[in-house]
């Protein structure tokens, strides 16, 4: 912790990455990291791959931060004054895409705060906690040890990651310290039900619609396995009228079920020209969600099979190739990751 805030003390211009398709958690540590940042006098600058979903830009600062993509040009000219760069909510380079290319040819010194397993060596220093509930719970341990004044704002957007990494505080919430933690951002003026309904009930009624169609109509069950798969593809997205952020929560909603243990949710996307580039030029990228509950861990799975990794119960992967392919991958895989009880 002492070595991070001496970074940051001897820092003025700060560039601050989060992961690929940002979630609350990463847009939560991120701006949290900011608006301390801010607060101190120094130059700050939260910077996204690509676009976070609508029902998170109602958050404060969201609408300062910068998105790779799009404002490339606008975000290399900041990062290239950067004297420091903090990396919140993932541990290696490549869940940043272009931009970890570009992170990783900076000199200036890299800090990583982060909760998933496994971190790689890109950074000079680094809080890496895989117990944590989410990567905004670290970042108020921070805070607290540089004994900050919490300010609405950074009680807003922390306490709004611990909400959406825990699933609301449904899992990796049963650690004492988190109560105590949301009581002081309460406190320090976070509105908890406010959070609650801009984050979870803001959806159009095609969105609403479309988890009724994934249930009842696309939803395969394999009972032995206690397992569920929902695919979806670019057509059925369409039909929709898909919006980005529209699939989230999906995933969880077999996992009502007694009967279900394991939950997988696969979505046809387009590659992005990066992607292309790495991928022998496929256009069509297969994003997975998998889900679990207990001692029944899917990252393994995602890892080895699907290119991706993430955490014991919540867990993330990509697919380069057509839907049905990637579903025939998890048919012939499934048996040997997730277990029978
Ligand atoms: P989600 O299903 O909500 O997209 O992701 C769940 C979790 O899985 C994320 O919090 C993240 O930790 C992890 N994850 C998602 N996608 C990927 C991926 O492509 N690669 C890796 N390494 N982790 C992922
Ligand atoms: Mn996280």
């Amino acid at each position: 912790m002492n070595t991070i805030l001496a970074y940051i003390q001897n820092a003025t211009t700060i560039a601050i990455f989060t992961h690929q398709s940002p979630d609350g958690d990463a847009m939560g540590s991120s701006l949290g990291i900011y608006h301390y940042l801010k607060s101190l006098g120094k130059q700050a600058q939260v910077i996204v791959p690509n676009a976070f979903p609508d029902f998170l830009a109602w958050m404060p600062g969201a609408s300062d931060v910068l998105v790779y993509d799009v404002q490339t040009s606008l975000s290399n000219a900041f990062i290239e004054q950067a004297d420091l760069v903090i990396c919140t909510d993932f541990n290696d380079p490549k869940r940043i895409g272009p931009l970890g290319d570009k992170m990783l040819m900076l000199t200036c010194p890299k800090l990583m705060i982060d909760h998933h397993l496994h971190p790689t060596n890109f950074a000079d220093a680094m809080i890496s906690v895989p117990e944590a509930s989410s990567t905004c719970e670290l970042v108020h341990n921070l805070l607290s040890t540089a004994n900050c004044q919490l300010s609405s704002d950074i009680a807003t957007v922390l306490y709004t990651g611990l909400m959406t990494d825990t699933g609301n505080f449904s899992y990796n919430s049963n650690r004492p310290q988190i109560y105590g933690m949301i009581a002081q951002l309460i406190a320090a003026g976070a509105d908890k039900d406010a959070i609650y309904n801009a984050v979870f009930n803001q959806y159009s009624v095609d969105r609403v619609k479309l988890v009724g169609y994934c249930l009842y109509q696309k939803m395969r069950v394999f009972p032995e396995h206690h397992t569920a798969l929902i695919y979806l593809s670019r057509k059925e997205l369409y039909r929709f009228n898909f919006q980005k952020g529209d699939a989230e929560g999906i995933v969880n909603m077999p996992l009502q079920s007694k009967d279900i243990h394991y939950s997988v949710f696969m979505r046809e996307d387009k590659a992005t020209p990066d992607e292309m580039a790495k991928n022998g030029g496929i256009k069509t990228k297969i994003k997975l969600s998998f889900r679990s509950q207990g001692n029944r861990p899917v990252n393994v799975f995602a890892q080895e099979i699907f290119a991706g990794g993430g955490h014991a119960n919540a867990a993330g992967g990509e697919f380069y190739g057509p839907l049905p392919e990637a579903v025939q991958r998890f048919l012939d895989n499934y048996t040997k990751y997730l277990k029978t009880d």
